[in-house]
Parts: structure tokens; C-alpha cells; sequence
């Protein structure tokens, strides 16, 4: 079949569609802004980076800001990997430009949520004294499954395997199930695991004393 030759394909793609594009991104976001300037709820920001290529030698890092409440991306940084030292750093350039931007739009961003990159921690502490840091219970997740299953493989080990899930999920529930974010709460239902998968339900630490499940019955 008949069609546009190459170079009109890209001529048409620079000249209408990528202009196009940017045009509407620019609106909806503006409205998001306006949306979360009117509502005045304190905002709380979930920020990821992805490259192209896994690895660490990607060209192009991109850097996304999330508002949690409502799932909607409110920034987006594209870094390549020359403007920065090395790709690694391209996070955090993705990282300072957004911010800077919500800056410069006049939003004050009290709480952030990211993985626990270190150049990321450095930097958020020193140049957003207002603002909380959590860490993503995703990336804590995440660690923590490989490390039980490095663990599989070892000697008499691989009972842990059919433990992984439920130990990720319960990770998920000892965040999730407390709202109001105490980290003693937190702690102590996370470490109840240990007593859990021996069977014992009770006696856990203080601010969690007991699991909250019903009778298991016994085990077969
Ligand atoms: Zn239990």
C-alpha cells in the first residue's frame, strides 16, 4: 500500500504530532496545579526514575512525581545521560529539576515517597529541610524478596520459599495497616513475622502484642 514517504512521516510526527502532544500534556497539567492549589490538601509526592535500558548505561532517565492521593502524575523529567556525571546521577537530576519546578509553580511538597537511593536520601535531606521522607514499601519489598530467595538457595533453606509471599505481603500490611504512619506500630507488627512462622501468635513486641488473625487450629 501507498504511504508517506520517511521523510514526511517524521516531518508530519515534528511538525504537528509532538507539538500537539506537548500542548495538551502542558494544559493538563496546569489544571492539576490550579486543581491542587484550589483544594489545599497537603501534598504528598511519590517519586520514581526509570531508564531506557536496564542497567546502568542508559541514554535517557526519566524522572516521574506522582500525587499519591489521586494517582495523577503531576511532573515529568527527561534527563539524557551526558548532561549528567554518569546515568546513576541521572535520578537525581530528574529529581532536582521537578522540584525546582513545583517550585518555582509555588507548591509546597510536605511529604515525599521514593526508594531509598542514597544520593536521593543525601539530597532530599539537605535541600528539602520541610519536607517528610518516606520510603517506598515497593523498593523495601523488593530488597527484601531477594534476599529470601539468595536464602532458598542455601543449605536446608528452601522452606523459605513458600514463605517469601506471604512475608512480602505482610511487609505491605505492617505499612498500610497504620495509617498514621507511628514506626513503633509499624515495627512491631513487621517483626511479629519471626514469632508468626514459628507458630506462636502472642507475646510479640509491645506496641503489637498479639496477631490479629483468628485461631489458626492445628496444624495437620
Ligand atoms: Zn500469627
Amino acid at each position: 500500500m501507498c504511504s508517506n514517504s520517511l521523510r514526511t512521516f517524521f516531518n508530519h510526527q515534528r511538525t504537528l504530532l509532538h507539538p500537539v502532544i506537548e500542548r495538551v500534556w502542558k494544559e493538563e497539567q496546569r489544571m492539576l496545579l490550579d486543581e491542587i492549589r484550589f483544594t489545599e490538601e497537603p501534598l504528598i509526592l511519590g517519586g520514581d526514575g526509570r531508564a531506557d535500558t536496564p542497567g546502568h548505561n542508559a541514554k535517557f532517565g526519566s524522572y516521574t512525581l506522582m500525587e499519591l492521593s489521586t494517582s495523577k502524575v503531576v511532573h515529568v523529567e527527561l534527563v539524557q545521560s551526558n548532561e549528567v556525571k554518569n546515568s546513576n546521577a541521572m535520578e537525581k537530576e530528574g529529581l532536582t529539576r521537578s522540584v525546582h519546578f513545583l517550585r518555582e509553580e509555588e507548591m509546597h511538597i510536605p511529604t515525599i515517597v521514593t526508594d531509598r537511593h542514597l544520593q536521593i536520601q543525601k539530597w532530599i535531606r539537605e535541600e528539602m529541610p520541610d519536607t517528610v521522607h518516606h520510603y517506598d514499601v515497593w523498593h523495601v519489598a523488593k530488597g527484601l524478596r531477594k534476599k529470601m530467595e539468595a536464602l532458598v538457595k542455601e543449605k536446608d533453606c528452601s522452606i523459605v520459599g513458600r514463605w517469601i509471599r506471604s512475608i512480602c505481603n505482610h511487609l505491605y500490611w505492617a505499612a498500610a495497616s497504620t495509617p498514621d504512619g507511628n514506626g513503633d506500630v509499624i515495627r512491631d507488627k513487621w517483626l511479629s513475622v519471626v514469632n508468626h512462622i514459628q507458630n506462636t501468635h502472642y507475646g510479640h513486641g509491645k506496641h503489637f502484642p498479639s496477631c490479629l488473625h483468628p485461631d489458626l487450629g492445628q496444624d495437620d
